[in-house]
């Protein structure tokens, strides 16, 4: 990947270059250490807040990937063999590099995405917590030894990278996704194809940037850009031992079902809807400020975002009232200004998409309480306003599709078996919370409700870094959580060595199958 081969590898089609070098900037691949150029087929990369076509991202070829993968390869025997206190003084780099460097790194998720700069600077630190718990990988690598399993034979256990693992990421956490996946892989002694999302590519190599500064050497963390193409080869490469994935659950599903097809290890992770349930007796001011900020922070496009609210008894009127005056405070613009606090959403198709559920929830019989499609925006940005729709239930498709923009839909419910009873019918489940003052009904709550996070007076409960994230249901395809301690399993293979020192005058035949 000399600069005389990224130049060959340029796309030679005479208008894809004219209509890249109008726009501004090529996303390249970053292969082997360095950022090369690749085929003819690319993507465009929108600023969010504007609708323009900022640059253009290239889109590798199954040949190209493949190239990439045997890259990971080859620099696999290298990195398994450093030593680990060389791994960790690398972590420990990289988190300063990162840290420091946050706001360079906020502006490219925010001119990429489109969510609020402090948005983006708050997942660059959500994800720099998986970096911190790595660098205590020195711990997290450690095996296991049993002395005298049997008279004279021990039992000892390590650890051993998979291999080549691919990590493929959503457009919604374009820093934070990649970092819960790559430091673990990376940090268990594995090389790394990372597949970013094409609609905000720029943060990933970014990234690795960051990690070869760190002294992380060529080869072990590669960034090639795509779309299915590029991932059906990910998925179909032998070389490829492991597939982590984020992302929507009909591709996770996809991901998963081809990952074990292909003989590889597999956690893929999917869509969300996140119900905060509202007891009668909690205080409707905490609960209405947190359901505002759970429902519409970075526009709704987070994947534990609160997307229904659920009202037991009588807060219903109260509460909605509340969450309504909130709403109206709130300002949307940019993300790059600073008095925004609510961006654009991600393409006009999302947009599209997203007000088409508001505007058809009046017609499945939901009340449409604050009507966010209406407000109108000055330029092409891809804005909308924000919606809150009352009386819906299972069945309309406001309720039961993923929505993934600022919408909150509020379920009216009477007891707080009808809650439990809504949320445990779901097919998702990611995330769910419940306010209340009550110790016993959130006990009871936390014991019986069937989702993998659960947040009681915390609406967003992403678990912090020295725990693993993961949701049930058609939220997880597998069974293991993304990073934390459940990553280095997914990220290591164990061995295990039973060991005995037999004096020579002991040495026997015997066909029986072996026991202690
Ligand atoms: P997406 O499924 O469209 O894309 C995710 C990745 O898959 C991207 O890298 C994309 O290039 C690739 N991809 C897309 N179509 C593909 C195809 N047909 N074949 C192979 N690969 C394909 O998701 P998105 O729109 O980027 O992200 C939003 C979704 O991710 C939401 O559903 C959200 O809930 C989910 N998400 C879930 C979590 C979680 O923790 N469960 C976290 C973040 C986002």
């Amino acid at each position: 990947h000399s600069a005389e081969t990224t130049a060959e590898r340029m796309p030679q089609d005479a208008a894809a270059n004219a209509a890249k070098q109008a726009t501004g900037d090529v996303v390249e691949h970053y292969i082997g250490g360095e950022r090369c150029g690749g085929s003819q087929r690319s993507a465009p990369v929108y600023d969010p807040a504007t609708g323009q076509v900022t640059k253009q991202v290239l889109l590798a070829n199954a040949e190209e990937v493949a190239t990439a993968i045997e890259t990971a390869e080859a620099a696999l025997p290298a990195w398994r063999a450093t030593g680990l206190a060389k791994r960790t003084a690398i972590m420990f780099k990289v988190e300063n590099i990162i840290r420091t460097r946050t706001p360079e790194l906020a502006a490219i998720i925010t001119s990429e995405h489109g969510k609020v700069l402090s948005d983006a600077a708050g997942e660059v630190a959500r994800g720099l917590e998986n970096v911190q718990f790595c660098s205590g990988l020195m711990h997290h690598m450690k095996g296991d030894y049993l002395e005298q399993a049997a008279s004279g034979v021990d039992v000892h256990q390590t650890r051993q990278p998979v291999g080549v693992v691919a990590c493929i990421t959503p457009f919604n956490f374009p820093a934070m996704v990649p970092l819960w996946m790559i430091t673990t892989a990376i940090a268990a002694g594995n090389t790394v194809i990372l597949k970013p999302s094409e609609r905000d590519p720029s943060a990933a190599v970014w990234i690795a940037e960051a990690f070869a500064e760190a002294g992380l050497p060529p080869g072990v963390l590669n960034v090639v850009h795509g779309d299915k193409e590029a991932v059906d080869e990910i998925l179909t490469n032998p070389l490829v031992k492991a597939v982590s994935f984020v992302g929507s659950t009909p591709i996770a599903k996809y991901i998963y079902e081809t990952s074990a097809q292909n003989g590889k290890r597999v956690q893929a992770l999917g869509g969300a809807k996140n119900h905060m349930v509202v007891m009668p007796d909690a205080d409707l001011d905490g609960a209405a400020d947190a359901v505002v900020s759970a429902a519409y922070g970075s526009a709704g496009e987070r994947c534990m975002a609160v997307s229904v609210l659920v009202t037991v008894g009588d807060v219903a009127d109260p509460l909605i009232e509340k969450v309504a005056d909130r709403i109206g405070k709130l300002t949307i613009g940019p993300g790059s200004d600073p008095k925004s606090e609510m961006g654009p959403l991600i393409t006009r198709q999302a947009l599209d998409r997203v007000n088409g559920y508001v505007q058809g929830a009046a017609a499945e019989g939901a009340t449409v309480v604050v009507d966010g499609t209406q407000k109108e925006f000055d330029g092409d940005g891809f804005f909308t306003g924000i919606s809150l729709v009352d009386h819906v239930r299972p069945g309309m498709k406001v309720y039961d599709e993923e929505i993934f923009g600022p919408v909150l839909s509020v379920v009216r419910v009477e007891t707080y078996e009808e809650a439990v009873k809504l949320i445990n019918s779901n097919q998702f489940a990611n995330g769910v919370a419940v306010f209340t003052r009550d110790g016993k009904t959130a006990r009871q709550f936390e014991f019986e409700i069937e989702v993998g996070m659960v947040g009681v007076n915390v609406p967003i409960p992403v678990p912090i870094g020295a725990f693993s994230f993961g949701g049930w249901k058609n939220s997880l395809f597998g069974d293991t959580h993304m990073y934390g301690p459940e990553s280095f399993n997914f990220y290591t293979r164990r061995k295990l060595v039973t060991t005995r020192w037999p004096h020579p005058s002991e040495s026997q035949i015997n066909l029986g199958f072996p026991t202690h």
